[in-house]
């Protein structure tokens, strides 16, 4: 059975008991959790959520990037959260390689790309890589009062990348 299909019949079985579509769009617990994509992690389990807790937002090595930064401000300005919780882990595998390594892979095992104008690969990764860690007091989307509502003293107008 393919995968596809496995995760298909799974979903099939989950749906035929599942009785919470009608929780509110706002995580009841208020809060967004920032992690790791790694598969041996189940953030729902290891921080006591149920369905509709929480946001968790998740990519390589739990990271600010730009889009989870958009998430973010989604959680917290449209939907109600209050509190952001980063989580890394012991034994990442986000450590175990260069951006260099792995855009010399790319490389390696990437068809070549028509001439198109079309960013190849590598370039794809380069230009993402560049924007990787942003901090989410310097992104320019984010607010400029504390949580007290006073106005930010370490506020960056000028949103640089950290
Ligand atoms: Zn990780």
């Amino acid at each position: 059975m393919a995968k596809f299909d496995e995760v298909v019949a799974a979903n099939k079985q989950f749906a035929s008991s599942f009785a919470k579509g009608g929780l509110p769009m706002p995580p009841a617990r208020a809060v967004a959790i920032l992690t790791c994509m790694d598969a041996r992690l189940h953030p729902e389990q290891f921080c006591g959520l149920d369905f509709g807790d929480a946001h968790v937002i998740r990519n390589a090595g739990g990271r600010a990037s730009d889009d989870a930064v958009r998430s973010l401000v989604i959680s917290q300005r449209l939907l109600g959260t209050d509190e952001i919780i980063v989580i890394h882990h012991t034994d990442c595998g986000m450590l175990t390689f260069s951006n260099e390594q792995l855009v010399a892979k790319i490389t390696k095992t990437s068809d070549p790309m028509p001439a198109t104008g079309t960013s190849s690969p590598s370039q794809i990764w380069s230009k993402a890589s560049s924007t990787m860690s942003t901090s989410c007091a310097a992104h320019p989307s984010s607010p400029t009062t504390s949580p007290s509502g006073e106005p930010s003293t370490t506020s960056n107008p000028e949103g640089s990348r950290r």
